[in-house]
């Protein structure tokens, strides 16, 4: 099984270890977002996509994420 983003071997939930920690961590960061402000996930994903300090390897999460949200992920 490769990863969704890469095509580096994946770990669970089909993601190699590098976006798998990204994507852990951008769960983690929306329960903050979400208690801070009133964000959508979707919104929130947008959010990390334009963020400077959001490292590239969340930024690719972010856009495929919102690909798989938008349905357009085959
Ligand atoms: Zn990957």
């Amino acid at each position: 099984m490769k990863c969704k983003i890469c095509s580096k071997d994946a770990q669970e939930n089909g993601f190699c270890m590098l976006h798998l920690k990204a994507y852990q961590n951008i769960i983690d960061k929306f329960d903050v977002w979400k208690k801070a402000s009133d964000t959508f996930w979707s919104q929130y994903l947008v959010e990390i996509q334009k963020n400077s300090l959001t490292g590239e390897w969340a930024k690719e999460v972010a856009k495929y994420l919102i690909k798989e949200e938008n349905g357009n992920v085959k």
